[in-house]
């Protein structure tokens, strides 16, 4: 007899089976987005997604044209769910929060661009944390967003809408964006790939700032394959962006014959045993692909959470001065213009922005900048410098996405310092700005549910495409534990 929650085979197509399938004339680009839609109608329930793109159907039907006229789509009616952070012309930006109410975004962000000129169908525009702030997606002002594995827990924040209509097969690919493991962890949370690029690979023009030097946009997919070929169609230089890098676009990368791993020290603490157990099969598949693996320490990263904390809230609290209820968003009429700033501001924003509005402010103000801020820029260094030595003596470098599984709603709402902590695995990648990848690599039974588990591989600079030639390797070897909740197979 086979228990209720038991993982159920993968049967939708990729979206490199979708576009060839589309690309050959097998499926209208339109036909595929109606599928789309009534997967997403049928996963309502789940809350992952704020808005449906009003153009979805002129997008597919200008697919159709530029296919009958024999142009190549790599990404050929592929339906596509970005980010609520991601501005699409046309369409309303909320970043999750009523701070943006009315907000119509006059361009479109260029990651999002380069997959429409691919070929994608932006089907509408998934939930967040409010202004990507959160590890849970429950502080959007549309309501939390619930993990399709189990409706009482959190898919993780702050992509979780991102990542729930991927995991549960509404579309085959998503964008999200990752400041300190927005993308990773909501992937490892319900059982996803989730990718987070070098810093700089994918310009950040139209997505809206939350910590500039840290933003990057990534995405979720079900399929390594699937990794690449959104990757190859995103990244590149931007002249919109000045942080964008200037190199080439990368080829596929051989692995060396005998693979480097080291497991970090630090993450190896304080870890569910479903989690540990995941690492330890992830580490066993790749002894078999050849690679040796040892445990290698990275000191510094012990200050990543609270160096994350102390950079990314200055950031986000001059980023988030630009919300003052006057040239766009909510307005609160309020007698003079200083009084209505702040009745906007105190209205349009919830209140995990407001805090961390507060914390940047406090520690960049004169007296405190030098015990807070710059030190927190010291420790991002020093963990700079942790990686960089790893490096030298490593190909990749593993830890597991989260400690734990995903938690239930609620459960870390109240207390800031808990839902901090649950980025303890993924922000000191962010801070160094390497890239990284959260696999799904087993389950953990918890209350009788079958919870995803997802590990981190994490590469040097600019390896990125390292990380994905080792995970087609693994999905390959059948290492990678991808599946779908029940009721999301049809
Ligand atoms: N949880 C982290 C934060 O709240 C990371 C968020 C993100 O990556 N956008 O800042």
């Amino acid at each position: 007899m086979s228990t209720p929650d038991a993982p159920a085979p993968l049967p939708l197509p990729t979206a490199s089976q979708l576009a060839a399938q589309i690309s050959r004339g097998e499926l209208s680009p339109l036909s595929a987005l109606q599928s789309a839609l009534e997967r997403a109608e049928a996963g309502r329930a789940l809350n992952a997604v704020i808005s449906l793109n009003p153009h979805a159907a002129e997008q597919a039907a200008q697919v159709a044209t530029r296919l009958a006229s024999g142009e190549t789509l790599p990404l050929a009616g592929v339906p596509i769910i970005i980010k609520d952070n991601l501005n699409l012309q046309g369409t309303h930006t909320t970043c999750g929060s009523r701070m943006l109410e009315g907000y119509v975004s006059p361009y479109t962000a260029t990651a999002v661009a380069r997959l429409m000129a691919a070929g994608a169908v932006i089907v509408g525009k998934a939930n967040m944390d409010e202004f990507a702030m959160g590890s849970s997606s429950e502080t959007s002002a549309y309501g939390p967003v619930l993990n399709p594995w189990d409706h009482s827990r959190v898919p993780g924040g702050t992509s979780g809408g991102s990542a729930a209509v991927v995991a549960a097969g509404i579309v085959p690919l998503s964008l999200g964006s990752d400041t300190g493991g927005s993308v990773r962890q909501p992937a490892s949370f319900t059982g996803i790939y989730g990718f987070k690029p070098t810093y700089g690979r994918v310009s950040r023009y139209g997505l809206v700032a939350h910590a500039s030097s840290l933003d990057q946009i990534g995405p979720f997919a079900r399929s390594a394959a699937d990794l690449a070929l959104v990757m190859d169609v995103m990244a590149g230089h931007d002249p919109l962006d000045a942080t964008s890098l200037g190199v080439p676009a990368q080829a596929a990368e051989p692995l060396p014959r005998r693979l480097r791993v080291g497991v970090i020290s630090e993450s190896l603490q304080g870890n569910t045993p479903g989690v540990q157990a995941a690492l330890a099969h992830t580490l066993a598949a790749l002894r078999e692909l050849g690679a040796s693996v040892q445990e290698v320490s990275l000191p510094s990263t012990g200050y990543a959470v609270a160096a994350y904390y102390l950079i990314s809230t200055p950031e986000a609290s001059s980023n988030l001065a630009r919300y003052d209820g006057m040239a766009y968003g909510i307005r609160a009429e309020a007698g003079d213009v200083t009084t209505s700033m702040s009745a906007a501001r105190a209205q349009g924003f919830g209140a995990e922005v407001k805090r961390r509005i507060l914390m940047g402010t406090y520690a960049l103000s004169s007296g405190y900048y030098d015990a807070y801020y710059s030190r927190a820029m010291r420790a991002r260094q020093l963990i700079a410098q942790d990686f960089d030595r790893a490096f030298a003596s490593f190909d990749i470098l593993v830890t597991p996405t989260s400690p734990f599984p995903a938690f239930r709603l609620g459960e870390r709402s109240r207390d800031p310092l808990a839902m901090y902590a649950a980025d303890v695995d993924t922000v000191a990648v962010s801070l160094a700005g390497v890239p990284a990848l959260s696999l799904p690599m087993g389950f953990e039974e918890v209350d009788g549910r079958a919870l995803p588990v997802g590990i981190q591989l994490i590469a040097p600079t600019l390896a990125d495409m390292r990380l994905l030639t080792l995970a087609a390797a693994l999905e390959a070897q059948g290492a990678v534990q991808l599946r779908l909740p029940v009721g999301a197979e049809a």
